[in-house]
């Protein structure tokens, strides 16, 4: 596992103006992919620092990088982050420190690389990576307990829960990033129940449920070959790093298809992205210990190990935010639907990678895990609308007075993430928000 190092020291500060007290000091170095806003120039790739963007082609261009930091600046002129991601953590490692060197206060890299900083706010996002495959897990055993129960109240989870890291293989051409709305689907619903038991036919129209669910993206850095399973000591290596990632879901579509083969147009229709990709080695100060409460079962043998329970956890706080179309009127802002933190999730980051390739599945850089809705054991930590409407029979009253069950059009969702510990600097992994828009009109 990474090791706390020099770039992780809370009294380092950046002669990038403001940066210090942002989502994105000096201790976190965030990747995406920019480019100036209205301009044709090429997309590549750039890592956030304060408000600013450090340029990785134009550093490139410098030729001040040696060694493996060049080879990953190097990287870095491509419109995607896959070719950086797939260097492997060394790469990633070594570009991380020579960027903490040269963007620290005093360093006299300050006046050559001022030039290659360009100002968020004039910058074009685009999604860093090229995502081959998507697969999204259901690590929160509160979210699994919380949604078990809306259908067997008695017996909420399956037997299989604390066994297996469950997931399913997503779709990744609807991967978006934040800030691109997201249209409500349309699709067929559970037909109604006749009382003379004759056959019904589904309904057919707009989602009457669409929800959110608060999730973290993990990307893969260096693949594994077919055939080749990633170990669980081997399998942080293989981490690039974390964003926010909310995976849209119409759960009146997902209620009628969803058996026997599990998820399909009720979660493929979007699934957004926070711009801003977080290493595993800037998230290195706040790894807790990964435990199980007494008396649940220990893990497979391939699924455990003393480092993994030392400090398996990630300690990263998230939040649910909504603003609806009457608090923008309004002027009032977004308000917090729920708090939590990552640290309670059932499986770890690594026993992720582990499981997906234990069968010799093979990952490639810059695929995109989503580790599930993150619940947690307290209430305002539930992260998904049909857990807060205990499935849409409590709605939820607003500080303004309106109500929600489901997600109405107009509504923005907010994701939010940020890690604080002691002796550490706090980080953030800023934001993602898509606004849901009317569903298309049907003849
Ligand atoms: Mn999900």
């Amino acid at each position: 596992m990474t090791q706390l190092n020099e770039t992780h020291d809370p009294t380092l500060t950046s002669w990038v103006a403001d940066a210090d007290a942002s989502d994105f000091p000096i201790q976190n170095l965030p990747f995406g992919v920019f480019r100036r806003e209205g301009s044709d120039e090429a997309f590549r790739c750039g890592v956030a620092i304060g408000d600013q963007i450090l340029d990785l082609a134009a550093l490139a261009d410098l030729g001040t990088l040696s060694g493996l930091a060049a080879t990953a600046a190097d990287a870095g002129r491509d419109a995607t982050l896959n070719r950086l991601m797939g260097l492997g953590a060394a790469a990633h490692s070594a570009l991380r420190l020579a960027l903490s060197r040269g963007l620290r206060a005093g360093a006299a890299e300050a006046t050559t690389w001022r030039a290659c900083l360009v100002p968020e706010e004039d910058a074009e996002l685009a999604l860093p990576a090229r995502v081959g495959d998507f697969t999204d897990f259901y690590t929160s055993i509160h979210h699994a307990t919380n949604i078990g129960r809306l259908f067997r109240p008695n017996n909420p989870l399956l037997p299989n829960y604390r066994w297996i890291p469950i997931g399913y293989h997503g779709r990744s051409s609807s991967v978006i990033l934040s800030g691109a709305p997201v249209r409500r689907p349309v699709g067929q619903k559970r037909p109604p129940v006749n009382e003379d038991g004759s056959p019904a036919r589904p309904g057919f129209s707009a989602s009457a449920r669409m929800d959110y669910e608060l999730e973290l993206g993990v990307y893969i850095g260096a693949g594994n070959a077919l055939g080749e399973p990633v170990s669980l000591a081997q399998a942080d290596d293989h981490v690039f790093g974390v964003s926010l990632l909310n995976d849209w879901s119409a759960r009146d579509i997902q209620a009628w298809e969803y058996q026997p083969l599990g998820p399909f147009l009720a979660k493929n229709f979007a699934t957004s992205v926070s711009p801003w990709i977080v290493t595993l080695e800037a998230l290195a100060p706040f790894r807790t210990a990964w435990t199980r409460p007494e008396g649940e079962p220990e893990p497979l043998a391939y699924l455990d190990s003393e480092r993994e329970r030392a400090e398996g956890a990630l300690d990263i706080t998230l939040e649910v935010w909504l603003e609806t179309t009457a608090m923008r009127e309004a002027g009032t802002g977004p308000e917090r639907l729920s708090v939590g933190s990552y640290k309670h999730a059932w499986w770890t980051l690594a026993q992720l990678v582990t499981h997906h390739t234990v069968n010799g599945c093979n990952l490639t850089p810059g695929d995109l895990l989503g580790t599930g809705t993150l619940s947690g054991p307290e209430a305002g930590s539930e992260g998904a609308l049909i857990e807060i409407t205990k499935g849409g029979k409590e709605p939820k009253t607003l500080s303004n007075g309106e109500t929600r069950t489901f997600l109405d059009d107009g509504d923005v969702v907010i994701l939010r993430g940020w890690c604080q510990a002691p002796g550490a600097q706090r980080i953030g992994l800023g934001e993602v928000h898509a606004m849901v828009t009317p569903a298309r009109t049907l003849a």
